[in-house]
Formats: C-alpha cells, sequence, structure tokens
C-alpha cells in the first residue's frame, strides 16, 4: 500500500505535496519522494516519514508548478533507496511517476522489457516497469503539437499499459513541459481522487490524491474520483482532458474501508468513518443472534483503525464504550512494519492498557481484523493481565485467508492464520471465550449499504479467494508468494 498525490497549481507546489505526503503518511512508512518540474525535473526522496526526508533546503529546490509525490510501503521491489517513487525517465520528453498498487504479471513483464525491448531494469519494483511501458508506448505515439493532441498521444500509451498488464494500479505522473496525468487499472482496485481549487481570477488548479485526507487544509474542493479505466490530463495551460479508455467490473479493495484508509477519507464515494460505523452495527447483530445470552461490561477497541467500529457496536449493545488500551501515538502501525521481529517487540510496548478499565470485566475487544493472529493473542494477553473476568474477540473483518497480490502486503498463505486454522482453533490461539468475525455479507453490506457510489462488487480476493484480474491460479500464487518472501529477505 502506498499513498500518492499530483498537484498542477497557478504556483509552486512543493510544499503542498509536502502537506499532502503528511496526510497520507499512514498509507506508508517506509520512504518518500517527491519529483517537481519547472524547465527541468527536481527531485527529493529519501528513506523514513515524511518530516525527517524534507526540510527547508531541499524543498527550496523544488521549484515549479506542477509536481508528483509518493509515501512508500514496499509490496513489491526491495526495501533500499533505489526503490523510493517517484520513478523517472528521460525519454521522451521526460516523465516521472508514481504508482500505488501491483502488477500481478510483473514478471512476464519484466522479462519482455528486458529481453525483446532491450531496456535495462535498475530495480525490482514493478513501478519502474510500468512506468518503461508507458513512456516506451507515449514515444512511439506521435508528436503532438496541441494539447488536445498530446492527450490523443496518451491515451494510446495507457491503453497500451492496460493491454499489458494485470493487477492493480492507481498512478500519477508528469511530464515536462506538458503537464499532469492521472489514470487508474480498469477494476478500480486501489483508490484514486480527484480535487479543484478556484483562484480569485478564475484560474482553477487540481490534485489527484490516494485519499482526500488534504484536501480540506489545502481547500481543494473534492470532485469524485478517477474512474476505473480512466485517465485525465491537466495540460500546462490548464486545459483538461479526459476519457473512461476501458469498461470493467469496478472491484475496489474492500480492506481500504477495514483498515488501510484514514477514517475521513471518502472513498469511492463512500465515507470510511460510516462504513466502519456500519461494520459494528452488523457485529453488533450476529452478536445478539448468535450469543443472545452474553453480554460483555465493556467494549474496548484495539486501536485505533478498529474504534470507530467499536463505538456503534458498544452503542447498539447498549455497553460502555471505553478505551482500555491506550496507543502510544509515536510508535508506527504494526501491520505496516516490515519484518515479525519488529512487530513482536512492539504491540506491548505500543499499547498500554488501563486497569481500571478491565479488572473483574468482562471485556469485549474489537480489532479491525486477525491477520497472523500474534497481535491479536498478544492483546488478549494484555487485557486478561490486567484482570479481566471474561475476554471475547470481535473482529471486523472476516477470516483473511489468501494473500493480496493488488498491493497490500499481506502475509503469505502459512503465515495467515485463518489459512491454517479452524475459527475455533484460532479462538483457543489467542485465548479468549468468544470469537465473533464479520461476515463477508455483512461487510459488503456495510461498505455499500449509502454513498451515491457505483461499486459493482468489492474485492475481496483476501477473504474469499476471487482475483478480479482471473490469472491468480496455484502456480501464480507460488511465484507470487516466493517473490515476496524474497523481498522480505532482502534476495
Ligand atoms: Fe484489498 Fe484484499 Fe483485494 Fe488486496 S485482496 S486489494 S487487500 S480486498
Amino acid at each position: 500500500m502506498c499513498g500518492i498525490v499530483g498537484i498542477q497549481a497557478q504556483s509552486s507546489v512543493a510544499s503542498e505535496l509536502y502537506d499532502s505526503l503528511i496526510h497520507l503518511q499512514h498509507r506508508g512508512q517506509d520512504a518518500a519522494g517527491i519529483i517537481t518540474y519547472d524547465f527541468r525535473m527536481h527531485k527529493e526522496k529519501g528513506l523514513g516519514l515524511v518530516r525527517d526526508i524534507f526540510n527547508e533546503n531541499n524543498m527550496n529546490l523544488l521549484s515549479g508548478n506542477v509536481g508528483i509525490g509518493h509515501t512508500r510501503y514496499p509490496t513489491h521491489g526491495g526495501f533500499g533507496h533505489g526503490e523510493i517513487q517517484p520513478f523517472w525517465t528521460e525519454v521522451p520528453y521526460g516523465v516521472a511517476l508514481g504508482h500505488n498498487g501491483n502488477l500481478v504479471n510483473y514478471k512476464e513483464l519484466a522479462e519482455e522489457i528486458t529481453g525483446r525491448e532491450k531496456r535495462y531494469l535498475n530495480t525490482t519494483s514493478d513501478t519502474e516497469v510500468l512506468l518503461h511501458m508507458f513512456a516506451t508506448a507515449l514515444g512511439q505515439n506521435g508528436s503532438a503539437k496541441s494539447d488536445k493532441a498530446f492527450f490523443e498521444q496518451i491515451c494510446g500509451a495507457v491503453k497500451s499499459v492496460f493491454d499489458r498488464t494485470s493487477g492493480s494500479f492507481s498512478v500519477v505522473a508528469a511530464i515536462v513541459g506538458k503537464g499532469l496525468i492521472a489514470f487508474r487499472d480498469p477494476h478500480g482496485i486501489r483508490p484514486l481522487s480527484r480535487g479543484e481549487r478556484k483562484s480569485d481570477n478564475g484560474s482553477v488548479d487540481h490534485i489527484f490524491s490516494s485519499e482526500t485526507t488534504m484536501f480540506h487544509s489545502l481547500e481543494f474542493e473534492p470532485k469524485g474520483n478517477v474512474e476505473p479505466g480512466e485517465v485525465y490530463y491537466v495540460s500546462e495551460s490548464g486545459k483538461v482532458f479526459s476519457k473512461k479508455l476501458v469498461s470493467d467490473e469496478f472491484t475496489p479493495c474492500i480492506f481500504e474501508y477495514v483498515y488501510f484508509s484514514r477514517p475521513d477519507t471518502m472513498m469511492n464515494d463512500v465515507s470510511v468513518y460510516r462504513s466502519r460505523l456500519r461494520m459494528g452495527q452488523n457485529l453488533a447483530k450476529r452478536w445478539i443472534e448468535k450469543h443472545p445470552d452474553v453480554l460483555p461490561d465493556i467494549v474496548i477497541p484495539a486501536p485505533s483503525t478498529a474504534n470507530t467500529a467499536a463505538l456503534s457496536l458498544a452503542y447498539e449493545l447498549g455497553v460502555r464504550y471505553s478505551e482500555g488500551l491506550y496507543k502510544n501515538p509515536f510508535i508506527g502501525r504494526t501491520f505496516i512494519m516490515p519484518g515479525q521481529a519488529e512487530r513482536k517487540k512492539s504491540i506491548r510496548h505500543k499499547l498500554v492498557p488501563q486497569e481500571i478499565e478491565i479488572r473483574d470485566k468482562k471485556v469485549m475487544i474489537v480489532d479491525d481484523s486477525i491477520v497472523r493472529g500474534n497481535t491479536s493473542r498478544q492483546i488478549v494477553r494484555i487485557v486478561k493481565g490486567m484482570g479481566a473476568k471474561e475476554v471475547y474477540f470481535v473482529t471486523a473483518c472476516p477470516p483473511v485467508k489468501n494473500p493480496c497480490f493488488y498491493g497490500v502486503d499481506m502475509p503469505t498463505r502459512s503465515e495467515l492464520i485463518a489459512a491454517q486454522k479452524s475459527v475455533d482453533e484460532i479462538r483457543t490461539y489467542i485465548g479468549v471465550d468468544i470469537l465473533l468475525y464479520q461476515e463477508i455479507p455483512d461487510l459488503v453490506e456495510a461498505v455499500t449499504r449509502k454513498g451515491d457510489h457505483n461499486i459493482d462488487r468489492p474485492c475481496m480476493a483476501c477473504l474469499d479467494g476471487w482475483y478480479v484480474s482471473g490469472n491468480v491460479d496455484e502456480e501464480k500464487m507460488n511465484e507470487l508468494e516466493t517473490m515476496r518472501l524474497n523481498d522480505r529477505n532482502g534476495e
């Protein structure tokens, strides 16, 4: 999972790209980068958090009214400096590109590019492959003079990317002397929002971003999404062109609503916050149906993604909501940190129990999901250690049984607890009296009940094993899982 943003404005965009990356930090804490251009490209990238990479000195060098930014959370490719986005190439024009997603046919494409096309790949990142495909097709599609003709040239290049790729990709790109581009894969798996800001003189600035989280502070008005299979081009003179190049089933990632997105985001025209409230409502219904005689004394979320679902669940059950586990805000989210050792270390470190809220009570813990099971087990131990009388565990997400090959760094099947154990075995493993998972139809209902959206069905491959790109058989799964393990081990 990564965060991307592109801005075209009437004045320098560097500081607004920086602010945007701060608002996208939750989507990737491994690295970040910004590329702007005026008469030439300006780049700054680094490992770590946005606030640690950029400073007054390097920001001053990022001149230009068009630029893109990226926060990195590695799903494919290594963890080194060379893998930090945005990537760029000199030919044609000078193209910088940032990507959120994952190409399922990376291996085949990399072989084509280095073999038949005789290009050199400097990284194992699928973004580099995407950039080469786009840039090569753009260079071959002519040399348009007008903005409109150049848009047709872009459409040809993006269409050829659509034709060759399988997987997920939301993309922002800046082309020197030409302007800003955004496009999204034909299934719209990863998000891409759009906004505009009018100035007093009537000119309009444009933003494309993974989430709408920065729109309010930068005074951009939300204008919906880049639709699946659609491409946008904002020329240097501010003309806007868009075209839907491919129509396919719209299957956005359901895990964005469960875990990744910030709750204040409008994603695919659905409020993430409201969808999480509805997840809690649906869990309450199932709890009452399955355990009519059991009522907890208190509902405690595993902070902080689960707070919203826990709030509505507690409300529906008529039970007190308590922040009985305090999260140290200065420690990153464990799921997002690469490496199991770090994860194991940090759970006790980041969650502090309040004994007064827990001792001698029947405690219902609510979490967004159970992935490996280790985090849930440790949270339960913390709560039991504080003297809970009984512990129930409720999760807003159904069992995660399959890896994600569309841009989320899910573990492999051998590491996913729900791929290895039954629900009752998981209950025993994490050590609770009752374990309740959200059911898939209830989760889909929670996400799609409201909002002026056009979602056909969300992607839930990690839950139900149905990969929308259609080419993930057992052999492909093994290949992708091996690739992921190799990436993690630095091989
Ligand atoms: Fe999202 Fe799961 Fe689909 Fe990956 S497989 S895109 S995490 S819903």
